[in-house]
């Protein structure tokens, strides 16, 4: 991985609306940058499509992709398998593009070790109680399941200060203004020059 392009890792509570916030990036800044689709072996929610939202595995899949180390980084999340496919990842920072994964925690952890000059970005609701209404809100997952991911949400709330930035997603518009800037910022680094 040796082009200009930065590599960003965009990580956030289930529910902290990083996933709008993604969408609305790349629908401003098109050309900036390139957005990593995950492989997954969760079952597609409603309106999602297979290799636009993640490419949608089954378990022998995605464990033949480890073998043939064709990840990046995989995680366990919830009871199901998550990773970052290598081939696009790469040839998109070689190509200049800054490209930016939505991963959980642990993945980025394994991306920043194999890739110390990966930025790291933690998205947050503005409180819990939010967190749990655009959870309950979304409508797509069970109780049991919507249970699940708000104690993983604080599990990884011990994690967040490995993060080099944290992003308050209170107004959609300027936290994506904000995102840009960061990123904009990361390229006037000397080192990276
Ligand atoms: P969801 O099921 O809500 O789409 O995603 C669950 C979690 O998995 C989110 O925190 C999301 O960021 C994370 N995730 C998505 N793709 C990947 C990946 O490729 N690797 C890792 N480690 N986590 C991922």
């Amino acid at each position: 991985m040796n082009g200009k392009g930065i590599l960003t890792v965009v990580s956030g509570f289930s529910g902290s609306g990083k996933g709008t916030l993604m969408k609305e990036l790349l629908a401003r800044y098109p050309d900036a940058y390139a957005l990593s689709v995950s492989a997954t072996t969760r079952q597609p929610r409603p309106g999602e499509e297979d290799g636009r939202e993640y490419f949608f595995v089954s378990k022998d899949e995605f464990e033949k992709m480890i073998a043939k180390g064709e990840l990046i980084e995989y995680a366990k999340y919830v009871e199901n398998y998550y990773g970052t496919p290598k081939k696009y990842v790469e040839e998109k920072l070689s190509e200049g593009k800054d490209v930016i994964l939505e991963i959980e925690i642990q993945g980025a952890l394994k991306v920043k070790e194999a890739f110390p000059d990966t930025l790291l970005l933690f998205v947050t609701p503005p409180s819990a109680a939010e967190l749990e209404k655009r959870l309950v809100g979304r409508g797509t997952e069970t109780m049991d399941v919507i249970r699940s991911r708000m104690n993983r949400a604080c599990e990884e709330a011990e994690g967040m200060d490995r993060y080099d930035y944290l992003i308050v997603n209170d107004e959609l518009d300027r936290c994506v203004e904000e995102m840009h800037d960061i990123i904009r910022g990361e390229h006037k680094r000397s080192f990276r020059n």
